[in-house]
């Protein structure tokens, strides 16, 4: 399969070459072996202002060579799964499946959840093409040290090299398994990686994002990226890499008294009240669901329910039948769920998922390398328009997706 569709790729690089006499920017495709390198490092929950609130050096380093966003704007609902899977698809949720966290499926018993490995590992969840399918058709070699997405064969294919994810692996040693990849022989090299790190969403959750907890949780990730700088530097390769750093969201503040108990307004039993927090999703009990809508509609001046097929269109959902009947999303650093569900370990002091039009929600997106133009600072980038910037960088025809391509201008050099 893997040779196969290099063989097709390495026809299509010859044919473009071929013709390349009548188009001036093809002549420039490099073939397979010159293409730079792309690392692609998400920092979970990296507000947009995190670079700014203490000292990050690497990512100081990083802006300056190359190219920073004001921010990122993630899809809805701004959290891990939907907001990673859109930034390697340029697909809204809506469209590539992965609605939330958390996702019910009409024709299948099993949910999807995070902790689920085996649904996690499951296509039938996955829809859409991820970069590093549409590297791996042009012929790249391609690895993975965590991403939602990875562990799950694709379109048939997954990265050439892939990790189960295991958050107990530190963060060392995720870096040195990459520079080990990016030093391998060429022939075994992938040409596009990608490197996941939760400690600053972690933080975020447990003591809030202004606490002293998360500006050591940025330090660390600086040093982490400054690790992977550095042992790019010792192999002679940081100049000739590109390195794009990006989160998946922001993170709001969150206080006891922004709390919504649904009890308050609607009797739960005997609905399913499926996911709670900064999303909402219920299944009612059949016939029951426009009670329950009337009850929570107007419920709360700080939630905003609605179904599906009223959802507001800037979240891009499509009415995709893989979300609840009922929606309900508070306002940032809010949360709403049954009163009972609240134990004393479960407080969280930071908050995302919510409606990702509010800058608390916006993310980071900092890219350095040949690809990218330097020392600039561009608007806030949508993150669905970052996988045509990861297709550019790598040379590779992006498929269809919602980005606006545009938007590569003041980013990338052409
Ligand atoms: P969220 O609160 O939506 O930001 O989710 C963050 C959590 O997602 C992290 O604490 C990780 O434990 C989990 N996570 C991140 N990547 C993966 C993955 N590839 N597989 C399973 N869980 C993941
Ligand atoms: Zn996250
Ligand atoms: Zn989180």
């Amino acid at each position: 399969m893997k040779l196969a569709s290099r063989f097709v790729a390495i026809a299509v690089v010859f044919t473009t070459l071929a013709c390349g006499a009548s188009d001036p920017s093809e002549d420039s495709v490099p073939s397979l072996s010159d293409r730079s390198p792309l690392v692609l490092i998400s920092l979970d929950g990296f507000r947009w202002d995190y670079p700014d609130l203490t000292d990050t050096p690497a990512l100081d380093r990083i802006m300056t060579a190359g190219v920073r966003a004001e921010g990122m704007i993630p899809v809805f609902p701004s959290k891990t799964f939907p907001s990673h899977y859109s930034i390697v698809t340029g697909l809204h949720p809506g469209h590539h499946g992965i609605v939330s966290n958390n996702i019910r499926d009409p024709r299948w018993p099993e949910p999807f959840a995070l902790r689920f490995r085996d649904e996690v590992r499951n296509s039938r969840w996955w829809g859409g093409e991820p970069i590093w399918v549409t590297a791996n058709r042009a012929g790249l070699r391609t690895a993975s040290f965590f991403w939602p997405g990875s562990e799950a064969p694709i379109q048939g294919v997954q990265p050439d090299y892939w990790m189960p994810f295991d958050d107990s692996v530190p963060a060392e040693t995720r870096v040195d398994t990459v520079l080990e990849w990016l030093a391998l022989p060429e022939a075994e090299r992938p040409t596009f990686v990608t490197m996941y790190f939760e400690e600053t969403d972690s933080a975020g959750h447990e003591y809030g994002p202004g606490s002293w907890e998360s500006l050591e949780a940025i330090r660390a990730a600086d040093i982490v990226i400054g690790r992977l700088l550095d042992g790019l530097d010792a192999q002679g390769t940081l100049e000739s890499t590109n390195i794009v750093v990006v989160s998946d969201h922001g993170m709001a503040t969150h206080t006891s008294d922004q709390m919504i108990a649904l009890e308050d307004y609607v009797e739960l039993w005997p609905h399913e009240v499926f996911e709670v927090g900064a999303l909402l999703q219920i299944f009612p009990d059949e016939g029951r669901e426009g009670m329950i809508y009337d009850a929570l509609h107007d419920a709360h001046p700080n939630l905003r329910i609605f179904r599906p097929s009223e959802a507001p269109a800037e979240f891009h959902l499509y009415d995709n039948p893989r979300l609840g009947p009922i929606l309900g999303t508070p306002d940032p650093g809010w949360e709403v769920r049954p009163r009972g569900a609240t134990r004393p370990g479960d407080w969280l002091a930071g908050h995302h998922g919510a409606d990702p039009s509010h800058e608390d929600m916006h993310g980071v997106f900092i890219a350095a390398g040949p690809a990218f133009v330097s020392d600039a600072t561009v608007a806030r980038l949508p993150g669905v328009d970052i996988y045509n910037i990861l297709a550019h960088a790598l040379r590779v025809d992006p498929a269809p997706n919602d980005g606006n391509p545009a938007r590569l201008d003041g980013i990338v050099r052409r």
